[in-house]
């Protein structure tokens, strides 16, 4: 009897269609019939083979920090726009302006090597939670806790990355409920081969960002290289395009309400397991502080990049960034506030709860330990101000954020490296390096001195439990406009952390050769460090706090739900199910799944960020539709909804059909599901797709890109000359 009540709970369907993160191994735990149903045509062993430990789904790979697939055999990767920007950028320049023209390669010999680009490609997952958690000694206090975990995984990663070209991870499932050891092979040499023009790929821009109806062509194709024998490599000339094991080949005829897709990807990081005093209190403290310092930064930005052509440039991509941010925090209070998400997280925590109070002494301790979580997040909360300042350092003035983190290198580097924090040991080296020098282009004197100006304004505001000391130290503990700024004036005036060739120099020198520079702004930015390191200290114990509380009433929750619950995002491979659909946004409105190409026309002003390049125009006023067209719309479709369960870091994800071919690829989510990172709501939970027809009629009408078509099997025909495609 007992066993049976076991498989039925184990092979079962999710609450909600469309919610869920599945991780590879649960998509096994699902009722195969359910997934049917839903219009799954592959065997979910298709998906994933328990016995390799891999499937179909490791055709989507990690293009660093969004998500990308393999498209072909060949090492072909499709992901978004904003997400290959990097390399654009990298090519780009006023002669030949790849950003605002596009790119297409002819042939391979054209594709373009992208410095920092990187492509994982998923290998094998493993459990390791009892490794990990036999490390706590017994006996432990949080902070040791802490400690004895993070080192634990710390010594996991280094072992499965002494494989050459291997990237590891160990991932925390449900707050400490289980850790999986993740290895990827990294593929290092990976090249252009298509973007969209700007005004395709970011098509109404800011304006149309989290917004539905979306007309936006994010989508580039990137392809990823091997040495000969197929083992990873950095960029070379004899390297050969990479054979993809899995990958997802193109449905040419697309997709139409109703259809089932799934999406595959890495999505970032959600909420939905904290508690909700927790969510609380991100909804009343922490995103309105986002608004506040972010979009003051925004105004920094705006004013002073207007005022000067290389400033404009300069600040261009942390004005993205922050826009981004900023907009996303309006839409989690909309969201939280529209959806009753905190309400509805409080009935079902006390549902659980007398759940639990009935079954006896076996959940005591579930309630305890969130009794024990609220009481940590009163303690939390007092401390909030001033840890998100110093948090926010280092994402606004580039140069005290600089200079804290050589400070913190320096300091970390002379311990042994397992006992570094992770950020700062040997195997992130290179990649902090090249951060640092990469910062170069993003540098502008006016709105370094301003941004800095305005943290510290901020920092002397700050009660008198919560001071940053750096700040009282540097620039006295209340605000003088003209003492500030004098004070500012003279740190840029007298450092040399702007400047590349002496930033890199410092990159390896010790704290005591730090010190001796007497460089001011580097003397900030050492002191700085030093606060934030204590306040890492400090994170540690609560960290091991959660680790060890969170677990316990996470399995009561999990227990009570008596179904597979998918687990909150941690940027490890996830799939969700989900059928095309429009939606209700407000009271009064019905939005259709699908957008088309006359709409793009229909918002071309002329104006940023409503341009359509001549190119386009010219080919879509003309009807050139070509095979694209989707018979029932009459159009080429451009964008389509769905309601899979995406978040943040699902850039770039593949959307397949129930066949696994590839029918769109995911960017976005709209305004009103922005706050389903603290609960799926199946009314609103919908993601922005560019469909594949978009892609293959800019590719195939705009800009004939022939070798590329036949490759993807598209045009027929045998390769170009010359190529071995
Ligand atoms: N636009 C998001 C991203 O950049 C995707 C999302 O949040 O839905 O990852």
């Amino acid at each position: 009897m007992k066993k049976t009540l076991l498989l039925l709970s184990l092979v079962a369907a999710p609450a909600l269609a469309g919610e869920g993160k599945w991780t590879p191994q649960q998509v096994l735990e699902l009722d195969p019939a359910w997934l049917r149903a839903q219009g799954l045509q592959l065997s979910p062993k298709k998906l994933w083979d328990p016995k390799r430990g891999t499937g179909l789904l490791a055709g989507t790979v990690n293009v660093g920090g969004c998500s990308g697939a393999f498209i072909s055999s060949t090492g072909l990767v499709i992901t978004n726009h904003h997400c290959a920007f990097g390399v654009i950028q990298e090519h780009s320049s006023p002669q030949r302006d790849l950003i605002t023209q596009g790119f297409t390669a002819a042939e391979r010999k054209d594709e373009l090597p992208g410095k920092g680009a990187r492509v994982q490609v998923p290998r094998a997952f493993t459990d390791v939670t009892a490794q990990v958690l036999a490390a706590v000694p017994e006996g432990a206090d949080d902070r040791a806790r802490f400690v004895a975990i993070e080192r634990k995984q710390k010594e996991l990663v280094v072992e499965c990355e002494k494989r050459p070209a291997t990237r590891c991870q160990v991932a925390t499932f449900d707050g400490g409920v289980s850790y999986t050891l993740v290895d990827s092979v990294e593929l290092q040499d990976v090249r252009l081969v298509y973007a969209p023009p700007r005004a395709v790929g970011e098509y109404g821009g800011e304006t149309d960002n989290w917004m539905w109806p979306r007309h936006t062509g994010d989508f580039a194709i990137l392809r990823a290289y091997s040495a000969p024998d197929g083992t990873s490599a950095p960029y070379s000339e004899k390297n050969v395009p990479y054979k993809a094991e899995f990958f997802f080949p193109l449905a040419t005829e697309g997709v139409k309400p109703g259809d089932f897709v799934m999406v595959l990807g890495y999505p970032g990081r959600t909420y939905r397991t904290l508690l909700a005093e927790e969510m609380a209190m991100r909804q009343a403290r922490y995103y309105p502080r986002v608004r506040d310092v972010y979009g003051e930064a925004i105004r920094i930005l705006e004013e002073e990049g207007d005022k000067d052509a290389a400033g404009k440039i300069a600040v261009a991509s942390t004005l993205k960034g922050l826009h981004n941010v900023y907009k996303n925090a309006g839409g989690q209070l909309a969201g939280l506030k529209r959806g009753h998400i905190v309400e509805k997280q409080h009935a079902a925590e006390a549902q659980v709860e007398a759940w639990a109070r009935r079954a006896g002494a076996k959940w005591a301790p579930a309630l305890a330990a969130r009794e024990a979580l609220l009481a940590e997040q009163q303690s939390i909360t007092q401390v909030f101000e001033r840890e998100f300042l110093l948090n926010a350092s280092s994402r606004l003035a580039r140069g005290p954020a600089m200079a804290s983190t050589l400070g913190r290198l320096a300091a970390e580097r002379v311990k042994p490296d397992l006992e570094r924090r992770p950020d700062y040991m040997d195997r992130e080296l290179a990649r902090l390096k090249d951060k640092l020098e990469r910062e170069q282009k993003n540098l502008f004197l006016p709105v370094e001195k301003k941004l800095l100006t305005a943290f510290v304004r901020r920092a002397q505001a700050l009660g008198a439990g919560e001071r940053i000391a750096a700040v009282d130290k540097h620039f006295g503990g209340a605000f003088d406009a003209k003492a500030v700024a004098a004070k500012v004036d003279a740190m840029y005036a007298g450092t040399k952390v702007l400047d590349l060739g002496e930033r890199m120099k410092m990159f390896g020198e010790s704290l005591a050769q730090l010190e001796a520079r007497k460089d001011p702004l580097l003397a900030f930015g050492l002191d700085l460090a030093k606060e934030l390191s204590a306040m890492d200290e400090l994170g540690d114990r609560r960290l091991g706090a959660a680790l060890r509380l969170r677990p316990e009433w996470r399995k009561a929750v999990m227990a009570h739900a008596g179904k597979p619950v998918a687990p909150d995002a941690n940027g490890t491979l996830r799939v969700t199910f989900a059928k095309v659909q429009g939606y209700a946004p407000r009271d009064g409105l019905l939005a259709t799944p699908q957008t088309t190409l006359s709409g793009v026309v229909e918002k071309h002003t002329g104006e940023e960020p409503f341009v359509v390049p001549e190119r386009v125009m010219a080919v879509a006023e003309a009807r050139r539709y070509g095979p694209w067209v989707d018979k029932k719309l009459g159009d080429v479709p451009v964008n389509f909804l769905a309601d899979a369960d995406t978040t943040g870091g699902n850039s770039g994800s593949p959307t397949v059909n129930g066949r696994g071919q590839l029918v769109g690829v995911n960017f976005d989510r709209v305004w009103e599901n922005v706050a389903n990172d603290f609960g799926y709501n199946p009314e609103v939970a919908r993601n922005v797709n560019v469909d594949v027809r978009y892609v293959l009629w800019m590719l195939d009408q705009v800009e004939n890109a022939d070798a590329l078509l036949r490759e993807l099997g598209v045009r027929k025909g045998p390769p170009v000359a010359g190529e071995t495609r």
